[in-house]
């Protein structure tokens, strides 16, 4: 699936796109990631999904990534006999362990860790923060609440404690048995909610082995403190606003979205940025002018992806919603102010042969008239650093491994084929050249660049750049072997 834009669209999976239609219109769409929330729904369900994931990839002959999203300690109330309950201010609300459905007046609140160390005064939070309550009265398995701030409460919906240090594991045992499954179901990207140590990210990726790359969730305030070091261990973060805008005040949320696209793109590790970009288009075929400028703003920003949440998961206008961020996404990156700021945000890394090697891939298409950077790439750690350079033509990735392939699909402006392994530089040009006609990046009068290491099949090994043409006769008449 080629597409004109380089910025990457995440959809969230659920009851609104469950179908091979539907998975399918939305890859068609612009969805190069699809995430399953393990929060929500059977591992049946998530197996069906992702069969049918696989089954598109396969039917267009394209890559797509998917991104397994661990529920983590977050905490969620149990389910209501009528599917939601309408809380309006003043009224009296109780959570409490008591697992029977709730009602009007109560639900259930599965954590008995919580009761522990609750105290009279405490806000609780639902849904993101829409919904808030005030604890009167709390016990060892209850609380006694006041709404303060009303609406609709549903199924296991979130709750933040942000007023109390909870004391929970990073890892829940339903994690545990999540990670497992997923990973041998076949994933790309393992994401973990509520990281707040490095440590929460070694732990997961000692379980996942090499089944996944690891994406840290930035949503507690000890990750933002913690976060360059919870970087360093990442293969990749998410700006998960939902939750971050519910621990820390709102307002906070703009800037740390900045810093940490910022040092995610020198760190040369995707990042997304996540939660009610679209909300509103959960219910109406339109997006807010607001909710454009802020689909727009990460874009402007350099963020490898943006997410769709419950608009594609259980909204009304789930491909309306991939089409929208697909619309805003061409627009903002023809803007000529676009190629100014993600130039001005560029950071000159001089530490290995690779560095210099994309650097120069990229002053080269800024030189002369070169239609594509097409990179050998074994673990995808070139192909990030070409992608980090943000480079005004296509970047075509060309792996041997199906799952760096894929991986990939992540991470800005990089369209990533799986080729043959191959030995000889000459054939390497050829392939590339080959790729980049087929994919229509180029004709056989224009000239790409290729970056690939000797000896082949090596990783670490980037240290050959060559401006190459497309026309195959030139390639064999012309190069060494
Ligand atoms: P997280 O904090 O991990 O983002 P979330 O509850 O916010 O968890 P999202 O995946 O962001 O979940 O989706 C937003 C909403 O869409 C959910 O609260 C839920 O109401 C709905 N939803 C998402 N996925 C599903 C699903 N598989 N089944 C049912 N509802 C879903
Ligand atoms: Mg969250
Ligand atoms: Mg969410």
């Amino acid at each position: 699936m080629r597409r004109n834009r380089n910025v990457k669209i995440v959809a969230t999976m659920g009851p609104a796109s469950s179908t091979y239609e539907i998975i399918r219109a939305l890859h068609e769409a612009g969805a190069d990631v699809f995430r399953l929330n393990m929060s929500h729904g059977t591992h049946e369900e998530i197996a069906e999904r992702h069969r049918i994931i696989r089954q598109v990839e396969r039917d267009l002959d394209s890559t797509i990534a998917i991104l397994a999203d661990l529920q983590g300690p977050k905490l969620r109330v149990g389910a209501f006999a009528n599917g939601s309950e309408d809380l309006v201010e003043g009224a009296s609300f109780r959570m409490d362990l008591d697992p029977a459905e709730g009602d009007a007046n109560r639900v259930n609140l599965p954590h008995p860790e919580i009761f522990a160390v609750l105290e009279p005064g405490a806000s609780l939070l639902v849904n993101d923060g829409k919904i808030r309550l005030r604890v009167d009265e709390c016990g060892e398995d209850f609380a006694n609440c006041t709404v303060t701030v009303g609406g609709t409460i549903s199924n296991r919906k979130g709750v933040n404690v942000p007023d109390v240090v909870l004391p929970v594991a990073a890892l829940s045992d339903k994690d545990r048995t999540d990670l497992d499954f997923v990973c041998d179901l076949g994933i790309d990207w393992l994401a973990l909610s509520f990281v707040q140590r490095p440590e929460d990210v070694e732990e997961a990726r000692t379980l996942a082995g090499n089944r996944a790359a690891i994406l840290s969730k930035i949503e507690k305030p000890a990750a933002v403190k913690a976060f360059d070091a919870i970087l360093a261990v990442s293969d990749g973060i998410m700006v998960a606003r939902g939750d971050l805008g519910v621990e820390l005040p709102v307002q906070n949320v703009p800037p740390i979205q900045k810093r940490l696209t910022r040092k995610c793109r020198s760190a040369a590790k995707p990042v997304i940025v996540a939660t009610q970009m679209l909300e509103s288009m959960i219910e109406s075929p339109m997006p807010t002018r607001a909710e454009v400028s802020d689909v727009a703003t990460a874009i402007y920003e350099g963020a490898d992806a943006i997410m769709l949440s419950a608009e594609s998961a259980a909204g009304s206008f789930p491909i309306e919603a991939v089409t929208t961020m697909n619309n805003v996404a061409i627009e903002v990156e023809s803007d000529p102010l676009y190629r100014q700021i993600i130039d001005a945000q560029r950071a000159a890394k001089r530490e290995s042969v690779a560095d210099a090697i994309v650097a120069a891939a990229r002053e080269i298409t800024e030189t002369t008239d070169i239609k594509a950077i097409c990179c050998y790439t074994q673990t995808g750690t070139t192909a990030l650093l070409v992608a980090r350079e943000r480079p005004p033509v296509p970047i075509l990735a060309l792996s041997s491994q199906q799952g760096t392939a894929r991986r990939l699909a992540l991470s800005w402006g990089t369209k990533c084929v799986q080729t043959a392994e191959l030995d000889r530089f000459k054939s390497a040009v050829v392939n590339a050249a080959r790729a980049a006609r087929a994919l229509g990046y180029a004709g056989p009068e224009d000239q790409i660049v290729v970056t690939a290491g000797v000896p082949f099949n090596t990783t670490g090994t980037t240290n050959i750049l060559r401006v190459a043409p497309c026309d195959e006769r030139l390639i064999y008449n012309t190069d060494p072997e």
